[in-house]
């Protein structure tokens, strides 16, 4: 198994002297200083589903390998009927899938072939079993015929050698059938992408345990556990830690042994019960990135024991922001894939907003009747708009004065991968 170098322990430093950092600037900087971290290995189409190339690949033979019978019918040299009724004795044997006709067949004749069968040599044409009548030994029917119909070419849907995916490339359900149909009878593959996510906070409850009321459910992990699954890598569950940063040295000291990037939430800020980005602090590997973007507040960035960390907000909308803004691009560097950018739809706004310039916006969005709505509150601790929505309404840094009808960018949940 291949395993690429580390991350560099400054690869989160950002450039001395700069106070809001734009979206675009942070997230180029992300793009230049990751790389994959997954190893690689070899397994079989059939196992592949998900997974993300880590070599191309071409075809290994040509589909279809040989010409072959679109339908059932009879084959025979189209060229060699033209015009008129023609009555063209049969060759004794057939051509079904599997089991060809082994010997030639003459000008004169014809044979009898089903779906799927090599297409017999002296043959370049197939007619429909419909539109012959079969009497005495022989078909009748009416020429001319057209050379090459109802048959397949060797190879022309795909020809051996061909490139069929890129290194980089996630497979899907089709690609695993082409590449059986092609022969490709192994495939070089990145280990899957294992991502940690750990909750922090005093306040925090358990989903299903009795809370009190001076707790909290925990909703960011579930959320993100999800999400992660739904991106394709395998989520690790570390639990919720309370602010204490011994069991938080502990909980990332595991993270990290068993995962290949974690996502943390809460505690990210430089408040007193701040313990995340005061342990990243520590490491002497953290950045803490103001960034120009709401819903937001600052993403505490580091490596811990070489694995890299996202310290989310706290706030389960800025926290499912950050991730699907930020996260995810990086989780697919990480894994193998692409960096890449969700493009979004432009479509018309079915509200009012006045932005301020200088950051970039998120609104929790909806299309209907082909218009973007948006969640009736920006309030961050909002998560119920989370749900309500659909999607994001992307707004640029500059100050924009949207009314009903403005193009805006909403970019989908299932753009984002969602
Ligand atoms: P913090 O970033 O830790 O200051 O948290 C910001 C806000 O998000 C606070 O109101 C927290 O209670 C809330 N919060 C933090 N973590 C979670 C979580 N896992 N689920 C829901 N809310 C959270
Ligand atoms: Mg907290």
């Amino acid at each position: 198994m291949t395993q690429p170098p580390p991350l560099k322990n400054d690869c989160f430093a950002l450039p001395p002297g700069v106070e809001w950092t734009p979206v675009d600037e942070a997230l180029d900087l992300l793009n230049e200083r990751l790389t994959s971290v997954t190893g690689q290995e070899v397994i079989s189409p059939m196992a592949a589903l998900g997974r993300v190339l880590a070599a191309p690949v071409t075809a290994a033979r040509a589909h279809p390998p040989h010409a072959n019978c679109a339908v059932d019918g009879y084959a025979l040299t189209g060229a060699a009927f033209g015009e008129g009724v023609h009555e063209v004795p049969l060759v004794t044997g057939r051509s079904a899938a599997g089991q060809p006709f082994a010997g030639r067949v003459p000008d004169t004749h014809a044979v009898r072939v089903l779906t799927g069968a090599n297409l017999p040599d002296g043959t370049d044409t197939v007619i429909l079993q419909e539109d012959v009548s079969l009497q005495d030994g022989k078909v009748a029917f009416h020429g001319p015929l057209k050379t090459g119909s109802n048959a397949r070419k060797r190879g022309e849907d795909v020809s051996e050698g061909t490139a069929l995916f890129p290194s980089g490339h996630r497979l899907t359900p089709a690609d695993l059938g082409l590449l059986a149909a092609t022969g490709v009878s192994e495939v070089s593959v990145r280990k899957p992408l294992r991502v940690a996510v750990i909750s922090t906070g005093d306040e925090l409850a358990e989903v299903g345990s009795a809370a009190s009321p001076d707790q909290i459910y925990d909703a960011n992990r579930p959320m993100l556990l999800a999400a992660i699954q739904q991106l394709g890598y395998v989520p690790i569950d570390m639990g919720r830690i309370p602010d204490q940063r011994a069991l938080l040295t502990q909980a990332l000291q595991e993270a990290a042994s068993k995962a290949d990037v974690i996502l943390t939430s809460g505690g990210a800020s430089a408040g007193d019960e701040d313990h995340m980005s005061a342990l990243l602090n520590e490491t002497g590997t953290m950045a803490l990135w103001r960034i120009a973007i709401k819903p937001g507040r600052p993403l505490a960035l580091g490596m811990w024991d070489g694995t890299p960390v996202f310290g989310l907000p706290g706030n389960p909308v800025a926290a499912m922001v950050c991730t699907l803004v930020f996260a995810r691009p990086v989780m697919r560097v990480l894994a193998g894939q692409s960096w890449a950018l969700p493009a979004g739809t432009m479509l018309p706004a079915a509200f009012h907003k006045s932005k301020k310039a200088g950051r970039r916006e998120y609104l929790r969005a909806r299309v209907r009747n082909g218009a973007v709505e948006v969640f009736a509150s920006e309030g961050s601790g909002r998560i119920s708009g989370l749900s309500w929505a659909e999607g994001l309404v992307e707004l640029s840094d500059a100050a924009q004065e949207i009314t009903p009808g403005t193009p805006v960018k909403f970019v989908s949940y299932s753009d984002f991968g969602l």
